[in-house]
């Protein structure tokens, strides 16, 4: 439920990066209304309803009674935290530059122009309609493998095809369970080490030597490049912007439209018992097939609230979890042990599919 308070803090809210309003005065088809919000907000319940910037707030911090985490995300609190929940927003709204030799055939993109929601919100959302599109067209002529990859946008290959590991989803349907967990231990294992400071911000990915990472990004791109195309503010801090990511990927792992968990047991992990075990994962899901209003609804405070008050480790806990080893310093090696308690396979070979979110 969102109450008068918090709806009243979601009309506030800033968007993470200040210089997104200066943008919009830059690119000629930039849509704010008078108010000074984005008018495309109503239009994308990920981006109107900042839940996980609530269960950020919520696992750094904000006291507030279970089920009331929307509660949490006041213009005080985002300011305070911003570059951490830049980092919390980056998955679903990754900075990428246009191409400029061949810009999309799209309405209101501006070439000279970072692609972010924020700074082009019709050329984004005009993008996400057509990589929808385009992706379950796909899907029918190229089964068994992700509809985007090297060479597709950001926002393609994040939200339908390779990269939606990044949302603790698979690739496509069809992939078994522990093919999608390997890319999300791989993708884990490189925001710790950057979050930790042990990898380096400056070098290619490719040559960084994190398992695979390199096949994903083969060209020249660096961390910087990655997170903070066209955002110059954040570069300072690309620590606390993979730690943001990183706690994206873990709380999409509870959303039912993401993945499938089965009901936890009360057990403590077994490597690491200072911390209880979430419920284990029973399968993936893809986004390339399902129906983006169906899975919208998972991902609002209604689902947040019936989560953190019937089941505990919650996605706010588990994320405090992380939060708390970071701020140890913990090593990967011991931050890993926690990961595959809170990302355990029921069944590695089970198949990725839409779920029930086609209709
Ligand atoms: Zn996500």
């Amino acid at each position: 439920m969102i109450t008068a308070t918090s709806a009243l803090a979601f009309q506030v809210l800033p968007r993470i990066s200040d210089v997104d309003r200066k943008l919009t005065g830059v690119s000629s088809h930039g849509w704010v209304d008078v108010a000074g919000q984005w008018f495309f907000g109503g239009l994308v319940p990920m981006i109107k309803h900042p839940v996980h910037e609530a269960i950020a707030l919520s696992a750094l911090g904000c006291a507030v009674s279970k089920g009331e985490e929307a509660d949490c995300v006041t213009l005080e609190r985002v300011r305070e935290h911003q570059v951490l929940l830049y980092g919390v927003r980056w998955p679903d709204d990754p900075p990428f530059a246009l191409n400029r030799a061949s810009p999309p055939r799209i309405s209101g993109c501006d070439p000279r122009v970072t692609l972010r929601s924020t700074a082009q919100p019709k050329c984004w959302y005009g993008l996400f309609k057509d990589a929808d599109k385009s992706a379950k067209l796909q899907m029918q002529s190229k089964p068994g493998q992700p509809v985007f990859g090297p060479g597709d946008y950001l926002l393609y290959r994040s939200h339908f095809g390779d990269l939606q590991f990044f949302h603790s989803m698979a690739a496509y349907d069809g992939e078994p369970a522990e093919e999608t967990l390997y890319r999300m231990r791989m993708w884990a294992r490189f925001l710790w080490g950057l979050a930790t400071k042990e990898i380096r911000t400056d070098q290619f990915i490719r040559f960084l030597g994190v398992d695979q990472l390199g096949q994903y990004f083969p060209g020249d791109m660096t961390a910087t490049n990655l997170f903070a195309t066209g955002i110059i503010e954040v570069r300072k801090h690309l620590d606390v912007v993979a730690m943001g990511v990183l706690l994206h990927m873990v709380q999409d792992s509870f959303s039912q439209a993401h993945t499938g968990r089965a009901v936890e047991s009360g057990a403590v992990c077994e490597r690491i018992p200072r911390f209880y075990q979430p419920g284990k994962i029973t399968q993936f899901y893809s986004y390339a097939g399902q129906l983006g209003s169906e899975h919208d609804k998972e991902d609002t405070f209604q689902a947040l609230k019936g989560q953190t008050l019937q089941v505990q480790p919650s996605v706010v806990d588990v994320s405090r979890a992380f939060l708390e080893l970071w701020r140890e310093g913990a090593s990967w090696d011991l931050a890993e042990k926690y990961f595959d308690c809170a990302f355990t396979l029921e069944s590695p070979l089970v198949k990725a599919g839409p779920g029930p979110y086609t209709h």
